[in-house]
């Protein structure tokens, strides 16, 4: 297990002596003030609801009280992304140096990972799941080295579907003497499967969300890191200053105050999958639905390149995911509306191979 201290060693000298950029912004809170400090227009023209000619607060702070709140930590233990995908990079950043350190990966999974390590020269030691799609401890722990800074374990996992139990989490974060990321974009569609209660227990642990998925805001492109306040202030450090936008966040401030619904509409999509499985395991180019606590399914079909195609012809576009790892002839689906998913159970009865 990692103390604190010992995890601040993990951040790149460079990035530790960084000083960030400082706006005069930073330090103004609100009030009836004369802003003439950041060369805006004076003038509010495109939008009546929204202040849009002035920057937005670089911390986010109203949104992260609002959030805090209801994840049940602190302010700052929230960092805000311009998508999850933004922390991804930022953590990449913050504690590998390129052509020296790894990351870990455990295929399949979410592609940005790779990407994000290889855009900043840092190398990918990839082992892939079980068959299960768990993870296999003994290999992981053989095959890492002291250059291996960060591991991203996604759960649920994306294409696969599966959360990962909490015995691996935390084998993983007592042993593993680096950053573990925890991806939980579908977390959502299984809230009790969230490890946010280990962050006041392992310093290492950073734990990712998204309002990109079940939030339905995909489009406003606004993620999450959750970690102990010294990793946040960190990665607050090297973003960008103005990461997310006054649209962005004012969508967001209406989603937070409409969680309840939201919450009802998700229990619908989780009712609408468990249906969708039901009646994909009975077509004949199914062979097999495999569990899922997201809003996906991973399907196994009997060829999947042509089941594709098939779908493709028909208006219907799926994701393809046959030359994953453990994924041949698979299908991820996604979880539509209720005459979505009929249209697509239609489409494949008259599928003929
Ligand atoms: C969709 C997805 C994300 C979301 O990324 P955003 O940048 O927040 O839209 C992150 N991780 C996984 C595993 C995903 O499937």
């Amino acid at each position: 297990m990692m103390t604190l201290s010992e995890t601040l060693e993990l951040v790149r000298p460079n990035i530790m002596r960084l000083k960030p950029y400082s706006s005069a912004r930073n330090e103004f809170t609100g009030g009836n003030a004369i802003l003439l400090d950041a060369n805006e227009n004076p003038y509010n023209l495109w939008n009546d609801d929204l202040i849009v000619n002035r920057y937005p607060d670089p911390l986010q702070r109203e949104a992260k009280l609002k959030i805090a709140e209801i994840k049940g930590v602190s302010p700052e233990q929230i960092f805000l992304g311009n998508g999850s995908d933004e922390a991804v990079d930022l953590i990449i950043r913050c504690f590998c140096e390129p052509s020296t350190d790894s990351i870990v990966i455990f295929s399949p999974t979410y592609g940005m990972y790779s990407v994000c390590a290889e855009v900043n020269n840092v190398q990918v030691k990839e082992f892939i799941l079980n068959n299960d799609f768990s993870i296999n401890l003994q290999q992981f722990f053989n095959g890492i080295s002291p250059s291996t800074k960060v591991v991203f374990i996604c759960s649920p996992n994306n294409p696969t579907g599966n959360a990962q139990p909490i015995e691996t989490i935390e084998q993983i974060l007592s042993k593993f003497r680096g950053i573990v990321v925890v991806d939980e974009a579908y977390i959502d569609f299984c809230p009790e499967k969230t490890y946010l209660s280990l962050l006041n227990r392992y310093p290492n642990l950073v734990v990712l969300q998204t309002f990109s998925k079940a939030w339905a805001m995909a489009g406003a492109r606004i993620g999450i890191a959750f970690a102990n306040p010294k990793i946040i202030a960190t990665l607050n450090k090297v973003k960008f200053p103005y990461n997310i936008g006054v649209p962005s966040l004012s969508v967001l401030s209406r989603a937070i105050e409409q969680y309840s619904n939201t919450k009802s509409l998700i229990s619908q999509i989780v009712s609408e999958r468990e249906l969708l499985r039901l009646r994909l395991q009975q077509l004949s180019c199914v062979k097999m639905v495999y569990p899922s606590d997201s809003n996906f399914l991973l399907v196994k079909t009997t060829d999947a390149n042509s089941v594709y195609n098939y779908l493709l012809n028909n208006g219907i576009v799926v994701r393809n995911r046959t030359h994953e790892p453990l994924c041949n002839n698979c299908l991820r689906i996604t979880v539509g509306k209720p005459y979505e998913n009929s249209k697509l159970i239609q489409i494949l009865n008259t599928y003929r191979p």
